[in-house]
């Protein structure tokens, strides 16, 4: 089976109030650094057993602030190491960040997906998060991909900022679909003690504009609406926060949903060879002076036993509109004796959810319907808590 490589860079230019991603805010002269133990890790992993690739992500933090020539080093280095076939390698980069000398640059590097964090149109709503891009940026960065022969360009906007109401968010997705991307992500603002933004929620405070964030049933009706508006343009709805038009879904994220394996080098990186998980350390200068002294990168192993395999195909599965096939996962169940009693509990919870309609079988397919997705995470809970 072909391989997916993630391939994490941790920086940033600030720290926006809602993330709760591990990055880092640090002194241009450890990119290079980081970018040589990348090189290193991604050569020794051959020592693994070379094996084909076909989807590569940049992911971060901010990729697109990397000196293209360490980008191009890093994937030299992943072609030297595994044979990269036919393949989609996308690199996610902020507005500001994108001139025409490193459009052309990735174009030239075989970079041919990029995913630009939009998050809103707005300069109000950016600004208030710490948005360093402003609503001209972002079409000024479409025009440079463009220019450069980018032909698949993925965009996501964010519901719930901070001072977005219906009138904005309205704003945000026709501008977004004027530059019609070929992918579209809408996310749903998560406030959890790892932003920033939340922390202060949690806490009852009143900086970050926490105070001017729309409520739980504001948030699920602009996702609604860019639900209506995504198909009216052509979109197709493939996962619960991703839309691509005709032959755009993400190749590398579909990994992760069908649990294909995957590759994750650097700082903080995950993998998954089918049965075991790994995680790389993540902090970003610890994962280097390891790389510079021979040791070891992983943190976080763990073999993934039959019963949380059984979760994951659900849990991941049904993430996606095509939803999981139930009587293939039936068969497996009914093959393994402790499978067996677990399959039975779940086979009753599905029917229970189904009754409610918060669940539906479309022939052997298991999915949530497009209408209920705002409540994913409760139907997940009803289903394997
Ligand atoms: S949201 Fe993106 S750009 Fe902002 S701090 Fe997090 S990783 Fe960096």
């Amino acid at each position: 089976m072909t391989l997916g490589v993630y391939i994490q860079i941790p920086f940033c230019q600030t720290k926006c109030t809602y993330c709760n991603f591990h990055t880092g805010v640090v002194p241009r002269d450890r990119y290079q650094p980081y970018a040589d133990a990348l090189c290193r890790e991604i050569r020794e992993s051959a020592a693994h057993g070379a094996q084909p690739v076909d989807t590569v992500y940049f992911g971060g933090g901010t990729p697109s602030l990397l000196d293209p020539a360490a980008l191009a080093r890093i994937l030299d280095a992943l072609r030297a190491a595994h044979a990269v076939e036919s393949p989609e390698i996308t690199l996610e980069a902020d507005p500001e960040t994108v001139t025409a000398e490193k459009a052309s640059a990735w174009e030239r590097m075989g970079i041919n997906r990029i995913s630009l964090g939009v998050q809103s149109f707005h300069d109000a709503e950016l600004r208030s998060t710490g948005r360093l891009h402003r609503r001209e940026d972002i079409f000024r960065a479409t025009d440079l991909l463009r220019t450069a022969g980018l032909r698949n360009i993925s965009m996501d906007l964010i519901a719930g900022l901070p001072h977005q109401t219906a009138k904005t968010w309205e704003e945000s997705l026709n501008q977004l679909l004027r530059l019609y991307p070929e992918h579209v992500s809408i996310y749903m603002l998560e406030l959890d003690e790892g932003s920033r933004l939340g922390r202060e929620s949690l806490a009852g405070g009143t900086r970050y504009s926490v105070g001017a964030i729309p409520d739980d049933d504001a948030i699920a009706g602009f996702y609604e609406s860019a639900r209506v508006a995504l198909a009216k343009a052509g979109y197709d709805h493939y996962e619960i926060s991703n839309w691509g038009l005709p032959g755009f879904p993400s190749r590398h994220n579909l990994k992760y949903w069908h649990r294909e394996p995957y590759y994750g080098a650097g700082a903080g990186a995950h993998s998954f060879d089918g049965i075991v998980r790994w995680a790389n350390v993540h902090e970003a200068s610890r994962y280097v002076t390891l790389i510079q002294q021979g040791g070891s990168v992983h943190e976080l192993t763990e073999t993934v036993t039959p019963l949380n395999a059984l979760s994951e195909m659900f849990f991941l599965g049904l993430r996606l509109l095509a939803g999981v096939d139930l009587a293939w996962i039936e068969r497996q169940c009914q093959a393994d004796e402790i499978l067996r009693g677990r399959w039975e509990v779940l086979r009753q919870r599905v029917d229970t959810l189904q009754r409610h309609g918060m669940i539906e079988l479309a022939g052997d397919r298991l999915r949530i319907p497009p209408d209920r997705l705002t409540i994913s995470n409760e139907i997940f809970l009803e289903l394997l808590g």
